[in-house]
């Protein structure tokens, strides 16, 4: 059934085919279903990222790592793009499988790199997809910067093969360093970020081009949830009363790197603000390292879950 749904994505013809379909499937996915008769709960993870941003898999083998792990929800949250959702959608269909349709944007509180997610986004909104078009643009302006920072430190590296490893997605950062790890300048991806792309190392170039309260209003424009992902990585919970006057929606609780601490630190967070509570494992499909994550660790919990629908599905309510 999985075969013959990815043979007929990779049909020449399926993408214009696909856009007379996304909206029928779009509306389904709109419409969260949640599987009340399986006692043990459902395995929920709205945090995985596909080859349309930094992550190795396609959507194709995210489907089919997504079935293995046992996980019947899961969020696509690529950085800034919707590229892989229409396929994804159609591949997680067939598959029997619930894709929550999502993004993950970039942002800036004044200097600090915020990341927010959007929840049921539809990605084909005029609004979106322009402000998409740019930050794509702005990542290529960046990497130039980068590379040229790398070239005066005497590590000259070809944008060419940057691109290449992006393979003709939203190019960032962890392309670079695997690039970086080919050229034998670093062991690993980890030595790349801590020694030269990490916030404030030497080839580190901000993008402060996009405010969170930017990237919150373009996620409400199409229709989406806006929700803070990792705050405990950026640990500047100060932001918090811009984050909410620019009306955040919802805290990323579960995440890998938040500890037990975190984890009830930002429940009650949420819980003191109103907010949703989301979760996921951050999959990049990447094996080892720092940056590694399992699928379904952590998950959501199916009562947190149940409220994001059903806020989503209010907010269709008044707006209709
Ligand atoms: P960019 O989107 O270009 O700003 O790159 C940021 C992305 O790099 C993050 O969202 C992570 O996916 C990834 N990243 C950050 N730190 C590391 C790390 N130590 N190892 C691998 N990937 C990382
Ligand atoms: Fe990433
Ligand atoms: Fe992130
Ligand atoms: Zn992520």
């Amino acid at each position: 059934m999985l075969r013959a749904a990815r043979e007929f994505v990779m049909k020449p013809g399926f993408h214009t085919r696909f856009r007379l379909t996304l909206r029928p499937l779009l509306s389904k996915v709109l419409e969260p279903r949640v599987n009340r008769s399986n006692g043990n709960g459902m395995r929920i993870d709205l945090h995985v990222h596909t080859t349309a941003s930094d992550g190795l898999l396609d959507p194709g083998a995210l489907v089919r790592a997504v079935t293995e792990a046992g996980v019947q929800v899961f969020g696509l949250a690529d950085h800034d793009t919707v590229d892989a959702i229409p396929e994804t959608l159609a591949l997680a269909e067939a598959a029997g499988l619930q894709c929550v349709p999502g993004i993950e944007i970039s942002a800036y509180w004044g200097a600090i790199e915020f990341h927010i997610l959007g929840y049921y986004i539809d990605p084909a909104e005029g609004t979106l997809t322009t402000f998409l078009q740019g930050t794509r643009k702005a990542r290529h302006t960046r990497m130039r910067a980068m590379l040229s920072r790398l070239g005066a430190m005497g590590i000259p590296i070809p944008e060419a093969e940057v691109l290449a490893a992006a393979r003709n997605g939203n190019v960032g950062r962890p392309h670079l360093a695997r690039v970086l790890v080919e050229h034998g300048v670093v062991d690993g991806v980890d030595e790349a970020f801590e020694r030269y792309l990490g916030a404030g190392r030497p080839a580190y170039v901000p993008r402060p081009d996009v405010t969170v309260a930017q990237a919150i209003s373009v996620i409400h424009g199409a229709g989406g949830l806006a929700v803070v992902a990792h705050p405990g990585l950026q640990n500047r919970d100060d932001a918090f009363p811009d984050l909410l006057a620019a009306g955040l929606d919802g805290i990323e609780v579960y995440h890998p790197k938040h500890n037990y601490g975190l984890v009830s630190r930002y429940r009650r967070l949420a819980g003191r603000h109103q907010l949703l509570i989301t979760g996921g494992s951050d999959f990049h499909g990447v094996p080892d390292g720092d940056h590694a994550s399992m699928l379904g660790r952590p998950c959501l919990h199916e009562a947190d879950f149940l409220k994001l629908a059903e806020a989503i599905r209010s907010r269709r309510e008044t707006a209709k």
